[in-house]
């Protein structure tokens, strides 16, 4: 470029500079605003949600593993061999899957055993499975089913550690101890999965509601601060939404069907091995080749182990045609809504001892239209 040309280029800049056109970039009046807000477009980023009932592609139901006394961790005998129980997770199972996975292979490994069988091939079972390996160990994993046909694949797959994990009356100092090292495991394990390939993600939840009180399924006494990003009030000039109160947090997902398949394929990258197998009894268990078995079977642990404090709590999801430019999660009293690569998914129901995983269409359609108001009354 001459000389001449630069000069000219510059000289433009400054005279804009003089008119005022970057006289507002001054340190003095610069401010921040929303961070959703578009200072070229003077418009909040809010996709609006395309959603109608023809646009429902799949409804699943799936029942949550919950124990009303919180997720099992512990060690027991059966005959000549060493059970370790990770189960029970109710509606924190994948939040929690690396962190109680961590532990449960601690006390595989403390066995001295080499050769560790696993049962079952959830987000639980597979997590396990992966730190044994890590851990030195030469594993298999028996499973009577794998995804998408285990709980774990009909979840909504988001960062809720505290969700339905247990009764709030039965939470002891223990559990507390236990629940914290597992959520900051995991929270740890979860950032390390950050870009690749978007199987876990961070994004804005807003949260609205017209009664000072959100609805929640977490529980009020077991937290974490400063995991997520402050759960702060958002004013009105600065969302869309229709709804008197309106909180925003920035939440971590896990895009289900791709996390599943890295995991697994992960596994018998590193020499693991699947066999479908189910396990009708506690002889079946007995039968296996090793002598360390981790049990991650979920709710099936309820038949096989006799577990009484065992109990469904059942989830209905509708997906939503994928729509990449929806980029943000709503939650309102009647329903949720969630962007994930595969969908976007809408549910929030919850059904305690409801074994039934028949979808019904009378809740599809009440969260359908409780989100298709939302994005009516929606402020453009
Ligand atoms: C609607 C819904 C939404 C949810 N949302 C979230 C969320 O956002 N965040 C979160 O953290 N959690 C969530 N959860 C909870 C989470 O999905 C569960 O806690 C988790 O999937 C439990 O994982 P798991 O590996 O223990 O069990 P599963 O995924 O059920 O896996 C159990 C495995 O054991 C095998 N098995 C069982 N019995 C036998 C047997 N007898 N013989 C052989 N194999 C057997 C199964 O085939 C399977 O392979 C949600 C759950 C539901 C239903």
């Amino acid at each position: 470029m001459s000389t001449r040309r630069k000069f000219m280029r510059s000289a433009g800049i400054i005279s804009l500079a003089a008119a005022g056109g970057l006289a507002s970039c001054s340190k003095q009046s610069l401010k921040y605003g929303d961070r959703n807000f578009n200072f070229n477009q003077q418009a909040f980023l809010f996709p609006k949600l395309k959603v109608s009932h023809d646009r429902v592609i799949r409804e699943t139901v799936g029942l949550r593993p919950f124990r009303k006394t919180g997720f099992r961790l512990e060690k027991e005998m059966l005959d000549q061999k060493t059970i370790i129980h990770n189960y029970g997770h109710g509606g924190s199972g994948w939040s929690l899957s690396w962190g109680t996975g961590n532990m449960a292979s601690d006390l595989a490994v403390a066995t001295g055993e080499k050769k560790v069988a696993v049962m079952g091939c959830g987000t639980v079972g597979i997590a396990t499975a992966r730190l044994l390996q890590k851990k030195g160990c030469d594993v298999t994993i028996y499973a009577k089913d794998l995804h998408p046909n285990v709980t774990s694949s009909v979840a909504t797959g988001t960062w809720s550690p505290s969700s339905r994990v247990i009764e709030e009356e039965n939470i002891t100092p223990e559990f507390e101890d236990k629940w914290t090292k597992a959520c900051n495991f995991s929270y740890n394990a979860f950032q390390q999965l950050l870009g690749l390939n978007q199987i876990v993600t961070w994004l804005d939840h807003y949260r609205m509601s017209n009664s000072e009180s959100y609805s929640s399924s977490h529980s009020s006494k077991l937290d974490i601060p400063g995991q997520l990003t402050n759960n702060e009030i958002v004013s009105p000039e600065n969302h869309p939404f229709n709804f008197e109160y309106v909180k925003r947090q920035t939440t971590i997902v896990f895009n289900i069907p791709s996390y599943l398949e890295k995991q697994l394929n992960d596994f018998l990258k590193y020499g693991g091995d699947v066999v479908i197998k189910e396990f009708k009894t506690l002889e079946d268990v007995d039968a296996l080749p090793e002598k360390c078995i981790v049990n991650c079977t979920g709710l099936g642990s309820k038949a096989l182990f006799n577990d009484d404090n065992l109990m469904p709590i059942s989830g209905q999801l509708s997906f939503l045609i994928p729509q990449p430019e929806f980029n943000y999660r709503i939650s309102t009293p009647d329903g949720y809504a969630i962007p994930r690569k595969d969908g976007i998914i809408l549910g929030g129901n919850a059904i305690r001892g409801n074994w039934d995983t028949t979808p019904d269409p009378a809740q599809t359609e009440k969260v359908v239209n409780a989100l298709m108001d939302v994005m009516a009354q929606m402020k453009s």
